[in-house]
């Protein structure tokens, strides 16, 4: 799972791609596996978890994986994203909020910087759906 990165958005960007496609990797085996233990002819839909902080874009994950998928029990099977948006907890007052769209979460309730995130990065397999 990629950590998060406040600066070298660029950089950054680039470490999401290689990402990308390591999970979409890791999606595919998994999904194999289970429907290969449950005898299944195909896998239809896989259905993930995905914390708006992991910076994952469903799209190209789709686009990996239709890729990859290619010739395996996969092929063909929808990929269907629940996300999780971010947030983050203040140490300084207790606070628990969802960071606004910056870089820079201060917190509303305190204005301390330095949060830390409780919600977010999450990046999981919910089900799959097999025939
Ligand atoms: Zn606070």
């Amino acid at each position: 799972m990629r950590t998060w990165c406040f600066i070298a958005g660029v950089f950054c960007g680039i470490i999401a791609a290689v990402h990308e496609l390591s999970v979409t990797q890791s999606i595919l085996d998994i999904a194999q596996r289970h429907a290969e233990q449950a005898g299944a002819r195909r896998i239809t839909a896989i259905n993930l978890v995905i914390g708006e902080l992991t910076g994952f874009v469903d799209d190209s994950i789709q686009f990996y994986f239709d890729f990859m998928s290619k010739g395996t029990l996969a092929q063909g099977a929808q990929l269907n994203f629940e996300r999780i948006a971010a947030r983050v907890l203040c140490h300084a007052c207790g606070a628990e909020y969802v960071p606004p769209n910056s870089r820079l979460w201060a917190c509303p309730e305190c204005d301390e910087l330095g949060s830390e995130i409780i919600a977010g990065r999450e990046f999981s397999i919910a089900s799959i759906e097999i025939e």
